[in-house]
């Protein structure tokens, strides 16, 4: 009996998984890393080709800014979510006005780009994040020059003052919102995001409320699932949210550092997706994203790198630019005629993970010959 209810606990609060195995984002390591930014300069600019909202393919001018980051992130934190590593918590609105000069000067002031992405690792228009007044200016000047501004934001900051503010400084720009999963398991126990579905919807309502534009972006293999669930899972997602979106990006898990997933990938208990469950998914949902009005877009960041969506290595280049290109012309024949051997490994591992009892999945955690890795000590 004792023993019982010492497993039930005494009483107190209990502690989540997710604290006890969080990131030492506070290590003198890590914050030694983050002091070495300098606040005046962008973390990454650059210039990648896009669509427009009524269709035109143009070039997209992408400014990463250095802020003082997520504030879900410094009070818990999606467990895949290594954006606090490039974070100051010293960044003045100074910092962030010099960045801006200082990215303008790097993409020659948006010569030839009609749209711009401004990330800041959290949420835009989150006051304790990111200066009332520096969003404002960047509101405000994108609309001026005509540049369509995407930005990004968790669920539970919109808020309808909030959205009205935005909407009336740059209407019709497009807020991205990392959903990840439509499935509240999920988001509480694989990602720990911080919000639910029901929040979600509310917040994309107020978004169209505001004649605002909705991207949703989705995660492909959050930690604890099997490939073959993944790639299930994820296909009715892309589905569920398609008719309720702009535009659905998919972000194949890519293993960042100092994260919860990035432990689990050290010890040998995570693998990223295989480049062909992303081809497989694309092809499942092609025609009910059409049949949604929707553009469904993904970019396998480090793709066919151990840490990004990868297969044998042999064929992952081809892979990763058709998924590429895919996202441009979302053209599915640019899929016809992909082949390798290692399609009938992946694809006997997303079977097993779909008929045997094994949640964490089937498959092998590194690439290489079987015969080698059941070696490897
Ligand atoms: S909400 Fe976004 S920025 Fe914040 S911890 Fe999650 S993924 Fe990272
Ligand atoms: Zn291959």
């Amino acid at each position: 009996m004792a023993q019982a209810s010492g497993m039930l606990g005494d009483g107190s609060k209990a502690v989540k998984v997710h604290h006890l195995v969080k990131a030492p984002e506070n290590s003198a390591d890590s914050v030694r890393i983050r002091e070495s930014w300098d606040a005046t300069e962008p973390a990454t600019v650059y210039k990648t080709p896009e669509i427009l909202p009524d269709g035109t393919p143009c070039t997209a001018a992408t400014v990463i800014f250095r802020t003082r980051g997520c504030v879900w992130w410094w009070k818990s934190g999606c467990t895949f979510c290594g954006y606090f590593n490039d974070v100051r918590d010293d960044v003045t609105a100074d910092d962030l006005f010099a960045q801006w000069e200082e990215s303008k000067r790097r993409l020659d002031d948006f010569e030839g780009c009609s749209m711009v992405k401004v990330y800041t690792s959290g949420t835009f228009f989150e006051d304790r994040e990111n200066p009332p007044e520096w969003q404002e200016a960047i509101l405000k000047e994108t609309h001026e020059r005509d540049l369509h501004l995407v930005i990004e934001a968790q669920a539970q900051m919109c808020t309808p003052e909030k959205l009205a503010w935005v909407a009336e400084r740059h209407p019709g720009c497009t807020v991205a919102i990392g959903l990840e999963a439509y499935d509240d398991t999920v988001l509480r126990f694989h990602v720990n995001k911080g919000f639910s579905t029901k929040q979600w919807h509310r917040s994309i309502d107020m978004l169209r409320e505001n004649g605002l534009r909705v991207k949703t972006y989705l995660l492909f293999k959050p930690p604890f699932m099997s490939e073959g669930d993944a790639l299930q899972h994820t296909s009715k997602w892309i589905s569920q949210v398609a008719p309720l979106s702009d535009d659905v990006s998919v972000n194949p898990m890519n293993i960042q550092k100092r994260t919860i997933v990035e432990r689990l990938f050290r010890n040998r208990e995570y693998r990223p997706p295989w480049l062909w469950s992303l081809v497989e998914m694309l092809e499942q949902v092609h025609d009910d994203v059409l049949r949604a009005g929707a553009r469904i877009i993904v970019h396998p960041t480090a793709g066919g790198r151990i840490r990004g969506a990868h297969n044998c290595g042999a064929c992952d280049m081809d892979i990763v630019a058709a998924i590429e290109r895919y996202s441009v012309s979302g053209d599915i024949g640019e899929f016809a005629g992909l082949d390798c051997d290692c399609k009938r490994v992946w694809r006997t591992e997303v079977d097993n993970d779909l008929s045997l009892p094994t949640p964490l999945g089937t498959g092998v955690d590194r690439r290489g010959s079987p015969v080698d890795l059941a070696r490897a000590p």
